[in-house]
């Protein structure tokens, strides 16, 4: 079996990479450098099943020799990243998308997109089920992210009825973990940096909007699982487990042992004010359901960070909890981390 990872060097790509090199696919990694890192699948470079390809999948994407499954993963994902790349942004969405569809009809490979909860904009209805169509401001800065998606997910649905491709979509709501960039903007790097250099702890509005946030182990195992199927989607991976901003950053401050001050700062323009999927369709159609406790995905995140900065072994270490089985990711209030033992400060 043979895959092709389009931003396969990015966050979620590279994880996916090693996870379908684990079930015995070879892997083609195809991807532009643009938010991406060399340095995420440089571990991966010695085996003769992996081939990374530097590659714009805005300009084609043509694969000799067969091709089982197409994960299309391109495409900046971090508002940081696609405010300061919104064309690029809606081309990847569109163009790219047609390329990885087209190469997937090709070879009769089965294809995965990777569509995100920001398709629901800032939601009116709670949680987010797939049926909701959304509330997205079309020419507002982010629209170029959301709109891209959505035109993504349109034109995927079309090559399934139109082309009978064999197309699925996901809609990924945020998902952490390990090779997340420092500067990228997102939530929780921005807190586990701003609390391992006991900088001030910036929360956006009064830090009462929620996230809810998936251990990216966790959603790769969904995507897999759609990967394996043929429904068309969209599916919503993620966690449901909702937590503020406040909380989040109290959390990260006891995790890291840091003595980081919280100090509020404006909201961005159209920042979503709740976040949260409605997974019965993943329970239901793919078993899927996320497993490990935030607090957990957290730790391995951080270490992962600390590993990975010039203060390398600052943070006090900690043991990760075990994962309690057979129930749906969440954990402790920050309050209650202390009296699991993880607290550290
Ligand atoms: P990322 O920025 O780390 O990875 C994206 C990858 O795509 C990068 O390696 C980048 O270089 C590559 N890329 C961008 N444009 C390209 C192009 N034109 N040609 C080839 N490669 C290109 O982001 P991520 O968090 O890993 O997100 C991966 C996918 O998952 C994205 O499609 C994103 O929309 C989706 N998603 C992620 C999240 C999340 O919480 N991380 C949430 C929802 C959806």
């Amino acid at each position: 079996m043979r895959a092709v990872v389009t931003g396969g060097a990015g966050f979620i790509g590279s994880h996916l990479c090693e996870r379908l090199l684990a079930v015995g696919y070879e892997v083609v990694c195809v991807d532009n450098f643009l938010t991406g890192r060399p340095e995420n699948v440089a571990h991966l470079t010695e085996r003769a099943e992996f081939q990374v390809m530097k590659r714009d999948v805005v300009h084609g994407l043509e694969i000799d020799g067969p091709v089982d499954a197409v994960l299309h993963f391109a495409s900046p994902a971090s508002p940081a990243d696609y405010l300061r790349h919104p064309l690029a942004t809606l081309r990847v969405g569109a163009e790219g998308t047609r390329h990885a569809l087209e190469l997937a009809t090709a070879k009769k490979a089965r294809l995965v997109l990777a569509s995100t909860s920001e398709t629901y904009g800032d939601p009116q209805v709670h949680p987010q089920p797939e049926s909701y169509w959304g509330h997205v401001n079309p020419v507002g800065p982010r629209s170029c992210y959301d709109e891209a998606k959505r035109y993504a997910e349109a034109m995927t649905m079309a090559y399934r009825r139109e082309r009978d491709t064999d197309a699925g979509i996901v809609r990924i709501f945020n998902t952490f973990g390990p090779r997340m960039r420092f500067g990228d903007g997102r939530v929780v790097p921005t807190l586990i940096r701003q609390a391992l250099d006991g900088a001030p702890m910036t929360v956006t509005g009064d830090g009462s909007q929620t996230r809810s946030l998936c251990y990216v182990d966790d959603l790769v195992d969904g995507v897999l699982r759609m990967l394996d199927g043929h429904i068309g989607g969209p599916v919503n991976l993620g966690n449901p487990h909702e937590v503020t901003m406040l909380e989040l950053a109290h959390w990260i401050r006891e995790l890291t042992g840091s003595h980081s001050e919280t100090v509020l700062v404006p909201l961005p323009a159209d920042d979503p004010k709740r976040r949260r999927p409605d997974i019965a369709l993943a329970e239901s159609e793919l078993g899927w359901q996320p497993r490990t406790p935030v607090e957990e995905g957290l730790l391995r995140t951080i270490e992962w960070f600390d590993e990975h900065t010039e203060s390398a072994g600052a943070l006090a270490r900690v043991p990760a909890p075990a994962s309690p089985a057979g129930q749906v990711a969440g954990g402790p209030r920050p309050s209650a981390v202390s009296e699991a033992g993880l607290g550290v400060s």
